[in-house]
């Protein structure tokens, strides 16, 4: 499979997503995709962002960017949620095996930190009818595709952890860890 790799950090602009204690989830979804995009460059991969500044992306906009790039598309967000709850989630859709294989491998790499823990994989039509946006788009153009939820950023432990920098590379080597364990079975 070719090393390129469409990064969709979430939100952006008008848009800040979650926000709590102050951190905007928009920003936290361009940290990592900033470390993330320079990491994988080290690995040799080609990367490509859905945005490169704090800017307003419609989402099915984000997922036509990864058309004709003949590579997968992992989206980065952060959950928010009223009652206690953390963890990181990686959501597939179900059109797609190959998407499920992506988000079993990235989930299987990620698990291995100790800093933020998993909350397993996720069929994104459970939560939607349609599903995610970005996912169904890229499912229906066979793009394997992943939404990451990095953790909650209304619990204090994932919060404190998503904004520590050390903790930010160590998570992203474990999806770029799923990441090549996807592809050499591919
Ligand atoms: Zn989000």
């Amino acid at each position: 499979m070719n090393k390129i790799v469409v990064c969709d950090p979430g939100h952006g602009g008008s848009d800040p997503g979650a926000v709590a204690g102050n951190v905007k989830e928009k920003d936290i979804n361009f940290q990592y995709a900033l470390t993330l995009k320079y990491l994988l460059e080290k690995e040799g991969f080609k990367v490509f962002l859905t945005r490169y500044a704090d800017t307003y992306i419609p989402l099915a906009q984000r997922a036509y960017m990864a058309l004709g790039k003949k590579g997968i598309f992992i989206s980065l967000h952060c959950n928010s949620g009223p009652n206690p709850a953390r963890g990181y989630e990686v959501w597939y859709h179900d059109d797609n095996p190959t998407s499920k294989i992506l988000a079993i491998a990235i989930n299987n790499a990620m698990q291995q930190q100790k800093f933020i823990p998993t909350r397993g994989i996720k069929r994104d039509t459970d939560r939607y009818k349609s599903g995610f946006c970005v996912l169904r788009i890229c499912s229906h153009h066979n793009i394997p595709a992943v939404l990451i939820e990095l953790g909650f950023i209304t619990d204090p432990a994932d919060r404190a952890a998503l904004l520590m920098r050390d903790i930010r590379i160590a998570i992203c080597q474990k999806i770029i860890e799923g990441i090549k364990s996807f592809m050499e079975v591919k």
